[in-house]
C-alpha cells in the first residue's frame, strides 16, 4: 500500500471558545482528488486553513507523506509542496500580473513550474501580462491565483471554491487544467458548492458536517447515494 499524500485524523480546531473543527478525519492519494463537501458554515475553509496551520489545530493528526506537519510553521508549508488557493484567490492587486508572478519565482530549473509553462497552461493570461491585476476579471484573477499557487511547484494544491463567481466558460476552461493538473500526479483537496464541478474532478468525496465528518468514501458511492447526504450537503 502507497502512503497517502495527506492524512488527516480527528483534527479539532476553536476560534477563541467556538468549537469548530470536532473530527475531521480525510485521506488524499498521489494524483487523486478529494471534494470536501457541506453546507456553508460547516467548516471547509477552517479544514484547509488548519492543515497548513493558517488557524492553529487545537488536536489531531495531519500526516504528509507518512510525515507529522500538525505545528509545522505556517510559513514552510509552501516548501513542503503544499500550497493553499485561497477563496479570496489572494493576489496582490496593486500590483501587475507579471509582478504578481515574479513575487513567487525563484529558480530557473526548466523541470520546474516557471512563468513560461504557467502562460501556457492558461493562455489568456498572456494579453494581460502588464496589466495592473485590479484590470483582470474574475477568471483571470483565479487563473493567476492557480498559477502562482503552480509557480511554487506544489505535489498537493488546497483549493478553496475555484468556481465562485464565475461564468460556466471559464470554469470549464479551469476544470480542463486541474484535469491536466491531476493527470500530472498532483493531488488536490477541493473545496467546491458547485457540485457538478466537484464530481468532474474528485476520486473521492468527504461530507463534513457542523465540523465533524459525516461520510467519506469513493466518489461513485456518493453519486449513487446523494440523496443519503442531503442533510449535510445542498443536492
Ligand atoms: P462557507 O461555505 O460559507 O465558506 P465553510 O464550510 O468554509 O463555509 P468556515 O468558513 O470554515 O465554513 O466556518 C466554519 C465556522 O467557523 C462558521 O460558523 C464561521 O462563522 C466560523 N468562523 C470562520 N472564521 C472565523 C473566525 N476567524 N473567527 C471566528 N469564527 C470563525
Amino acid at each position: 500500500m502507497t502512503t497517502p499524500v495527506l492524512e488527516v485524523k480527528d483534527l479539532n480546531t476553536h476560534y477563541g471558545k467556538s468549537h469548530i473543527l470536532q473530527g475531521i478525519n480525510l485521506t488524499i492519494n498521489r494524483g487523486n482528488c478529494l471534494a470536501l463537501l457541506g453546507r456553508n458554515g460547516a467548516g471547509k475553509t477552517t479544514t484547509l486553513r488548519s492543515i497548513v496551520n493558517l488557524t492553529k489545530p487545537s488536536s489531531g493528526t495531519i500526516k504528509y507523506f507518512g510525515k507529522n506537519l500538525l505545528n509545522q510553521p505556517s510559513y514552510k508549508i509552501p516548501s513542503y509542496g503544499i500550497t493553499l488557493v485561497p477563496e479570496n484567490r489572494g493576489i496582490l492587486k496593486t500590483l501587475t500580473l507579471e509582478e504578481n508572478l515574479k513575487i513567487v519565482s525563484n529558480k530557473n530549473d526548466k523541470d520546474n513550474w516557471n512563468i513560461e509553462k504557467v502562460l501556457e497552461i492558461f493562455p489568456s493570461l498572456k494579453s494581460k501580462y502588464y496589466n495592473n491585476c485590479f484590470d483582470l476579471s474574475g477568471g483571470e484573477q483565479q487563473m493567476l491565483s492557480l498559477a502562482r499557487a503552480l509557480m511554487l511547484n506544489p505535489k498537493l494544491i488546497l483549493l478553496d471554491e475555484p468556481s465562485q463567481g464565475l461564468a460556466p466558460k471559464i470554469v470549464l476552461q479551469i476544470e480542463k487544467v486541474l484535469h491536466k493538473l491531476l493527470a500530472d500526479n498532483l493531488s488536490i483537496l477541493l473545496v467546491e458548492q458547485n457540485l457538478k464541478l466537484a464530481i468532474s474532478l474528485a476520486s473521492h468525496v468527504s461530507v463534513i458536517g457542523k465540523g465533524i465528518t459525516r461520510w467519506e468514501g469513493e466518489k461513485l458511492d456518493f453519486v449513487k447515494n446523494v440523496d443519503k447526504h442531503k442533510e449535510w450537503i445542498s443536492v
